[in-house]
This record gives structure tokens, C-alpha cells and sequence, in this order.
């Protein structure tokens, strides 16, 4: 399988690190031409802002729409902001996920926190959500499966073949939310 991740800014070579334990060499993605061929996309944690103006003056824009509406994309944190359909206060970005989200709703960087989270679907332990200025899912679509939820609010949601989660699990040893992503890929990959 080829699975890329959006390197324009943020955290994209700890998700290539994580894809490696998992036996998935990465491709890192700058241009549109390197989404070709694709079975799947991370859009990373960092910085919302600028990931979206690097990716318009890129012409990764309508690219990143068009990819995420046929194949399976994860935006986390930031890369959820890029997601979502709605987003507090500012114009959504490639608005491929049905969810409003209001950025940094769990507080400043100084104020980041780690947080067991329940993910059924992971089975096992709980999963160590990493959150560093989160965006919060403040409505999510009834066609969402909430995957994991944080003080009542979802953290983890999946709807179809996109993936959106407000913690960071590139920055944790867990690669069991890769592993679901790649579960993900290979499932539209088997599909005409
Ligand atoms: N606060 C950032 C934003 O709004 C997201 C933070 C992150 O990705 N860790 O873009």
C-alpha cells in the first residue's frame, strides 16, 4: 500500500517514523503530483494556519478536496482543522468532514495534557491521547462513528473512509491508531 503524508509543516516525520514500525514506508507529500496513486493520506498536527496557506500557494487546495473525497484521509489536530466542514470563527479548508471544530478549545501550549483515552475499537489498553492546543469537535455529523470521547466530547471520529482525531498518536509509541488507519486504507483499496 501507498500512503502518504502531507509535509508542508508540523509533525509529518513522526507519522512516517510510526508507519515504519508497522512495515509502511511513507511517501511525504508537497505537490499534487505526489498525491497520484495514493491509497491513503495523513494530514498531520502543527499549525492550521500556515499548512493551509503553504497548501493553496502549493495548489494542494482543490487537490486535497478532490483526493479526500475518493480515498481515505486522517487529519489530526491541526490536519483535523484541514478536515473539517466547519471551523469557528474562519472559512473551512478542504471541508471534506462533516464537523464543526473551534480551534484551540483545550487551552494554550503551556496547558497541553496526556489523557487516557477508551477506543473500543483498539481493543486493549487505553490509548494515550496527546493534546497540544486541540481544535474541539464541537458537532459532529450523525454518519460519524465517535471512536473515543474526552470529558463527553468526541477526540476520535471516523465517517466512511476519513479518519479525524484532536490528539496526537504519532507522538506516542502506540501505533495502534495507524494501524486502524492502515486497516482503512486497505479496505478502499479493495474496492473498484
Ligand atoms: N492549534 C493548532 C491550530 O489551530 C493545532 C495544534 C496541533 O496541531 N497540535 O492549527
Amino acid at each position: 500500500m501507498r500512503i502518504g503524508i502531507l509535509a508542508l509543516q508540523g509533525a509529518f516525520a513522526e507519522h512516517r517514523e510510526t508507519l515504519s514500525l508497522l512495515g509502511v514506508r511513507a511517501e511525504l507529500v508537497r505537490t499534487p503530483g505526489g498525491l497520484e496513486g495514493l491509497d491513503g493520506l495523513i494530514l498531520p498536527g502543527g499549525e492550521s494556519t500556515s499548512m493551509r496557506r503553504l497548501a493553496a500557494w502549493g495548489g494542494l487546495d482543490g487537490a486535497l478536496r478532490d483526493f479526500g473525497s475518493v480515498r481515505p484521509v486522517w487529519g489530526v489536530c491541526a490536519g483535523l482543522i484541514l478536515m473539517a466542514r466547519r471551523v469557528e470563527d474562519e472559512e473551512p479548508f478542504a471541508g471534506l468532514m462533516d464537523m464543526a471544530v473551534a480551534r484551540n478549545a483545550y487551552g494554550r501550549q503551556n496547558e497541553s495534557f496526556v489523557a487516557d483515552l477508551r477506543l473500543e475499537r483498539l481493543g486493549g489498553a487505553p490509548f494515550p491521547g496527546v493534546f497540544i492546543r486541540a481544535p474541539r469537535v464541537t458537532e459532529a455529523s450523525p454518519d460519524a462513528e465517535v471512536l473515543a470521547r474526552h470529558d463527553g466530547w468526541p477526540v476520535a471520529l471516523v465517517q466512511g473512509f476519513l479518519l479525524a482525531t484532536s490528539f496526537h498518536p504519532e507522538l506516542t509509541p502506540d501505533p495502534r491508531m495507524h494501524a486502524f488507519f492502515l486497516q482503512l486504507c486497505a479496505a478502499r483499496a479493495a474496492l473498484p
